[in-house]
């Protein structure tokens, strides 16, 4: 059996390919500090404590798991924060991947898949993105992940690391057997907030700027199931045991959607009105973000099978009754 040993198998997006993973054959090894991610989030394979900081407790779980694959999810992703503090950010990001590298160069691991992000473009000069958009992140976030990227590059030519670095456009949905989803604490991104708003008399969502030039005056986001997320890693993991080369792939489904579609559909799962206030913009929103996927589908044979606006906001809806039951 076939290992892949996964940092950050415990939260949003981790877990999901976590479980697809398993769900193709691999043994699955989970390395998270458990700070921003969840125990019961971690449910396939063995879960190890560490952190990526901790160069000798990764190093050694490393060589304890031997793995044929390394896929790199830990990380922290709030960009605001990253303004505010961006030591953290490089700390975590960019040295933890460092470590990770150098962990893996000394143990012999050669093959890894990394969770890049979109971000790592910055404002958009054309739409939809193909991967060699140029590269100008606008805030410590988006820096510390292309950094990243640079290092693998790097040690791909120096040293033969394989890499497969997959920028997310927006990750949503959840796993619509209803067993994990999103769970961020606090949480910032707009699905889990607008059901929150129709769950909750409490909480009023609020549409970041109506004022955009789009085709309703609100921001247009690429948001990609999960799932669709856990299976282009799998088909990465597949790619890099094929011998694939050192690649960047966005992974998006080409189309955008509206903040005000998105509260449209979870008033129509909810089947319940869901009061919306108008606030200022957001700072650094762009007004459209949307992936050119050509390359993920043609040289990983990926493509999205279940990211329509209703599948991903149906199952989010789901998961966030469930969630916020069973967490009080
Ligand atoms: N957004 C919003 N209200 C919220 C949260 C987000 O209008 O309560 C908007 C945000 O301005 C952006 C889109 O929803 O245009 C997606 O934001 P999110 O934080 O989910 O993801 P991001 O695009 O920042 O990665």
């Amino acid at each position: 059996m076939k290992t892949i040993f996964v940092t950050g198998g415990a939260g949003y997006v981790g877990s999901h390919c976590s479980k697809e993973f398993a769900a193709q054959g691999w043994n699955v090894v989970v390395y998270d500090n458990l700070s921003r991610g969840w125990r019961d989030l971690a449910r396939w394979g063995e879960l190890v404590e560490g952190d990526i900081l901790d160069r000798d407790a990764l190093q050694s779980a490393l060589t304890a798991a031997k793995p044929d694959v390394l896929a790199h999810f830990a990380a922290l992703t709030y960009v605001g924060e990253s303004v505010e503090d961006p030591a953290l950010y490089y700390r975590n990001n960019t040295l933890g991947t460092f470590n990770i590298l150098e962990s893996m160069r000394a143990v012999g691991v050669d093959k890894m898949i990394f969770s890049s992000t979109a971000a790592t473009y910055g404002v958009p000069h054309q739409v939809p993105m193909p991967e060699d958009h140029p590269q100008q992140p606008i805030n410590p976030y988006g820096w510390s992940k292309l950094m990243v990227e640079r290092m693998m590059d790097d040690y791909a030519r120096a040293y033969g690391l394989r890499f497969a670095s997959l920028r997310y456009f927006n990750a949503a949905g959840a796993s619509p057997d209803g067993e994990i989803g999103e769970r961020h604490e606090p949480e910032t991104h707009v699905i889990p907030l607008a059901a929150k708003g129709a769950l909750s008399s409490d909480y009023a969502f609020t549409i970041f700027g109506d004022d955009f030039d789009t085709r309703d005056g609100t921001c247009v986001r690429d948001y990609i199931h999960v799932c669709d997320l856990g299976r282009a890693h799998a088909a990465a993991a597949k790619y890099l045991m094929d011998g694939g080369a050192a690649e960047f792939f966005n992974l998006g489904t080409g189309e955008g959607t509206t903040v005000k579609e998105i509260a449209d559909a979870i008033e129509k799962v909810s089947g319940k009105p869901l009061p919306r206030k108008i606030g200022p913009r957001r700072a650094g929103d762009p007004a459209v973000l949307v992936a050119s996927n050509a390359k993920a589908k043609a040289k990983l044979g990926w493509e999205p099978t279940q990211s329509s606006v209703d599948e991903i906001v149906q199952s989010a809806w789901n998961w966030a009754q469930k969630d916020a039951k069973a967490r009080g």
